[in-house]
């Protein structure tokens, strides 16, 4: 006979192992299944997130960040250091402990949670059996009362530039260069694409980023996306939008980039070229024909807004399924998930998921832009503080960007807050907690902040949603 589970869990990046834990908690029969093998050939555990995606892509912008200051603001402190330079392959070595501990950080918790891990491919079969296939090939195959698809999601490739993770590489290869590259080209403007752009152009490559569409940061409030375009292009990275590649030529250790603009066709050489043109949902050989699970028209797994695909007990979380390709959403979905299959009523609030781009400064936004809130005919007043009013933001010499708080000009509730500055990451999620709990745009402004903090950034344009600020002249009614 087969083992049986409560819950199966396919995938274990950070929608997957959430779940499991969550579910093994609520006192679950849980299993889950991975077969990614990191650099050492072994197991691990963490999917995309921890091995190659928001941890060690933070480990490089960290470290070039701190070259960065090292080598171009140190000296406003009086800080002087000799020639600053950069190991990159100590650099990449540091990003790999730092994968490496906490991807076994998750198989410490896994095992502390009681939560049995298979190493294979898994796959769904019909009646809710789950085959797995280890890497010899043997299989055997599991029952559960539940399966929860958690497969994720990997690089879009596009045909004019096919990755040969050398000369021409995705993301992965992006975080691995072992020099810095004389000229890099990027494909995508996107989050992904500004970041690594962001980490080589502090390291004192010319980053030259090719983006199809002709808006920067379309999904982001027009203020902040004007704000970053201005802010990253004076940091040296050359911005050209409208510009789609439409094919590409490696010779040697070099690549030409063609593309066309408003004025034609054009071409760029890089020694580097990374694809970064989004992602794309992991069902390959997921689900066995009759497993009866559907997908949408763009090739997520269709899923309710509780995650339950169209199979009963079968769900899906994470990138795998439509929404956010964010490693908070999928880790919510699956404690959401995990909790209504022990019967508790979880859901999840999908309009406070807040985002971030981890550039210098970095863009963090939650909640509603002023521009789709005005598309929606909703009427808003908005309050902005500019970080170059900041005393800590000062202090600290790091001035550039400003906090914008938009509230619903009727009830004054909180509807989107818009953070480009120092630490925008951490303020947002302050926007977010007041936004979740129905705060106004004057409950916030009556709150007291520290003194001196960047927080105090949100207050201020809290305040300034009426008019009220202290430390900026506010704008005439
Ligand atoms: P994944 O993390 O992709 O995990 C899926 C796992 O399932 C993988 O380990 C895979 O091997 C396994 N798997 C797939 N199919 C099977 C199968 N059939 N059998 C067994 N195992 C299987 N998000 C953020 O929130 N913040 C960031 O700063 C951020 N930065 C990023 C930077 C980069 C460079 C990249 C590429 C992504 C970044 N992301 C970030 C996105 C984030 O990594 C993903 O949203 C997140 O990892 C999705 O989690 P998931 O569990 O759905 O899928
Ligand atoms: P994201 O999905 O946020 O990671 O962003 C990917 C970006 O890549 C999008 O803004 C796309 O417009 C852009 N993109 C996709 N294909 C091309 C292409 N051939 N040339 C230039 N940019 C592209």
């Amino acid at each position: 006979m087969s083992q049986k589970f409560d819950v199966i869990v396919i995938g274990a990046g950070p929608g997957g192992y959430v779940a499991a834990i969550k579910a093994a908690q609520l006192g679950l029969k849980t299993a889950v299944i991975e077969k990614y093998k990191g650099k050492e050939g072994k197991l691990a555990l963490g999917g995309t997130c921890l091995n190659v995606g928001c941890i060690p892509s933070k480990a490089l912008l960290d470290s070039s960040y701190k070259f960065h200051e090292a080598h171009e603001s140190f000296k406003l402190h009086g800080i002087s250091t000799g020639e600053v330079a950069m190991d990159v392959p100590t650099m990449v070595a540091r990003k790999d402990q730092i994968v490496k501990n906490l991807t076994g950080g998750v198989a410490s918790l896994i095992k502390a949670n009681g939560v049995t891990l298979f190493e294979g491919h898994g796959k769904l079969l019909a009646g809710k059996k789950v085959e797995i296939t280890a890497a010899d090939g043997s299989t055997q195959v599991l029952d559960a009362e539940n399966v929860i698809l958690a497969s994720g999601s990997k690089p879009v490739e596009i045909p004019p530039a096919p990755v040969d993770q050398d000369v021409i590489v995705d993301s992965t290869g992006a975080l691995d260069f072992q020099s810095v590259p004389g000229k890099l080209g990027v494909i995508g403007a996107g989050v992904i694409g500004l970041e690594l752009s962001s980490v080589w152009a502090r390291l004192g490559t010319e980053v030259t980023v090719l983006e199809a569409m002709d808006k920067f940061l379309p999904a982001v409030d027009e203020q902040v996306a004007k704000e970053a375009q201005k802010i990253l292009t004076k940091q040296g990275l050359k911005i050209l939008l409208g510009a789609r590649v439409i094919g590409t030529e490696v010779k040697g250790k070099q690549v030409t980039v063609k593309f066309t603009d408003a004025e034609g066709e054009k071409s760029l050489t890089f020694d580097k070229l990374i694809v970064a043109v989004g992602r794309r949902p992991v069902t390959t050989d997921l689900l066995a024909a009759d497993s009866g699970v559907t997908m949408d028209e763009r090739g997520f797994i269709y899923v309710d807004d509780y995650c339950a695909t169209s199979v009963p007990g079968v769900y899906a979380i994470g990138d795998v399924v439509r929404g956010a390709m964010l490693a908070h959403k999928a880790s919510e979905e699956g404690v959401m998930v995990a909790e209504r299959i022990a019967g508790h009523k979880a859901q999840m609030n999908y309009d406070l998921i807040p985002a971030v781009i981890y550039t210098h400064p970095e863009i963090a936004t939650v909640g509603k832009t002023e521009q789709a809130l005005k598309a929606e005919g909703v009427a808003v007043n908005v309050g902005v503080f500019p970080f170059a009013a900041s005393g800590r933001a000062m202090a600290a010499n790091d001035t550039a960007g400003f906090v914008k708080v938009i509230a619903d000009a009727k009830t004054d509730r909180v509807l989107g807050v818009h953070v480009i500055g120092p630490s925008a990451a951490e303020l947002v999620q302050q926007g977010a907690i007041a936004m979740e709990f129905g705060s106004s745009a004057e409950d916030l402004g009556m709150m007291v902040f520290s003194h001196p903090a960047l927080s105090e950034a949100l207050h201020e344009a809290a305040l300034a949603v009426s008019g009220h600020a202290i430390h900026i002249a506010n704008r005439k009614k």
